[in-house]
């Protein structure tokens, strides 16, 4: 079966594949880098890991554009209270996204752009929504008159045509019943950081960065769009009134929305002590990649429960899989080949392609991987694995882990001194010399895991940092 998404747009499960050539043309919604990102940021982000590296495993090429709304009310307002430029702010939050994205293994896009940097690409299109009879101006600020565009609320399968003509809202977020017409260009308030431009001074509003950066980088029509479902109203249905009234074309074929994440079965929120950055989960002393699986477990539709059960379960799920690549690795096996354990390694594969064709359902794709793993080690133990059944089990490891990676601890920028690193090594030596072999392998082991690397030569063990 090809691989299929569910399309907000259309409610349907519809079969994908780019519009032109080979290559797809997407758009995700990045951070507004006011704050550390939390770790339901990082669900919505994980998920468009997650999809990038399927959409290449699954032979295509990507172009992929996500924004950094690097100006908005909170930006103003925190940079303000800091005594801060708008500038110096966000590049303290910009910096932490990205080490965080990094922590996560998560792939940056072909282009990650900021909107400051488009100001007047901004206006531009703001001027040719002047035009076409879609604005009007009041108090200095530019409203996008959504009775203009009759299909708004297509994508969230709202009916807004009861909604108040003339009635406005000036901040970015808003809930579907105060649907208004919204700011494309806002007036500046006292003390606020604004631009001068043929508009008049001011600054954007947040919904117009996405769709002028999505055509200019990407073109009238995207492949497809994702980001969480809380950006479905008024966020993308205002993208899609914007850009859709600016070039008369569909904006995107594809919407895909990442469903929310719980904390231990409550909606996460400071008041209720359970709000999350990432740092602080790893600073409870969690691997990033116990983190990164939990989040890529849950297929990205379902509601997913963060638990701190959870990520010990996910540490555990890691282990198992690691274990078994030691195995492969390490085990000496009897020559030949069993063919009924290649044939099962190819079903095996096969269920995992299934299952992530099948709008990315991690859970069965993981499913059939654990199965495969736990009646292999079986036969791993009762001597059934033979010499020439590793490859193709390494094989599957390998599809597997360019998309879920995991299997590759995280070496922490090392803080080992050099002496004890000496010192470990000289252990090691006598340990061999003892025929303690598994302390000096668990020696190479926790020296690795700190970033050495040990090289045994004639004369000696050298080593290095990585
Ligand atoms: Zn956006």
């Amino acid at each position: 079966m090809a691989l299929r998404f569910y399309n907000t747009l259309s409610q349907q499960v519809e079969e994908f594949s780019p519009a032109h050539d080979n290559t797809v043309r997407m758009y995700t919604c990045g951070p507004t880098v006011y704050d550390f990102a939390h770790i339901g940021n990082f669900r919505t982000f994980t998920f468009v890991d997650l999809l990038r590296r399927w959409l290449r495993a699954s032979g295509f090429e990507l172009n992929h554009v996500m924004n950094i709304t690097d100006v908005d009310d909170k930006i103003i307002r925190n940079a303000a209270a800091q005594h801060k430029s708008l500038e110096e702010y966000t590049a303290i939050y910009t910096k932490a996204f990205l080490e965080d994205c990094g922590k996560l293994r998560l792939e940056p896009p072909e282009r990650l752009t900021p909107a400051t940097q488009h100001i007047e690409d901004m206006v531009l299109a703001i001027e040719r929504l002047n035009t076409s009879q879609h604005t009007y101006t009041s108090d200095g600020s530019i409203y996008f008159r959504i009775a203009s565009f009759p299909e708004y609320g297509k994508l969230s399968h709202t009916d807004f045509s009861g909604h108040i003509a003339g009635a406005r809202v000036d901040v970015d977020n808003y809930e579907k019943a105060d649907a208004r017409d919204f700011a494309l260009w806002k007036a500046p308030k006292e003390g606020e950081r604004f631009w001068k431009t043929r508009l008049g001074p001011g600054r954007p509003g947040w919904h117009i960065e996405c769709s002028v950066m999505a055509i200019k980088y990407l073109g009238e029509t995207l492949d497809l769009h994702a980001g969480g479902v809380d950006l479905i109203f008024p966020h993308h249905e205002n993208e899609i009134a914007q850009s859709e009234s600016l070039t008369r074309q569909p904006f995107a074929r594809f919407w895909l929305h990442a469903e929310f994440l719980m904390v231990e079965g409550q909606k996460m929120s400071k008041s209720l002590g359970n709000y999350y950055t990432l740092r602080d989960v790893l600073d409870r002393g969690y691997k990033p990649e116990a983190v990164r699986y939990l989040l890529a477990s849950v297929p990205y539709r379902k509601p997913l429960n963060f638990t701190f059960d959870g990520l010990k379960s996910a540490e555990i799920a890691i282990e198992r899989l690691r274990n078994f690549k030691r195995r492969l690795e390490t085990d000496q096996f009897i020559a030949g080949c069993n063919e009924k354990l290649t044939f099962r390694t190819a079903q095996a594969s096969k269920a995992f392609i299934e299952g992530m064709n099948d709008d990315l359902n991690t859970a069965e794709a993981l499913g059939a991987l654990f199965e495969y793993v736990r009646e292999t080690n079986s036969a791993m133990d009762s001597g059934e694995f033979r010499a020439d059944n590793v490859r193709t089990a390494a094989d599957l490891l390998t599809q597997f882990d360019q998309v879920f990676a995991i299997l590759e601890p995280t070496t922490a920028t090392s803080h080992i001194l050099d002496s004890e690193v000496e010192s470990l090594i000289a252990e090691r030596v006598a340990a061999k010399r003892g025929k303690n072999f598994s302390r000096a392998d668990q020696i190479r082991e926790q020296l690795l895991a700190d970033g050495i690397i040990l090289e045994d030569t004639k004369s000696g063990t050298r080593w290095k940092r990585k």
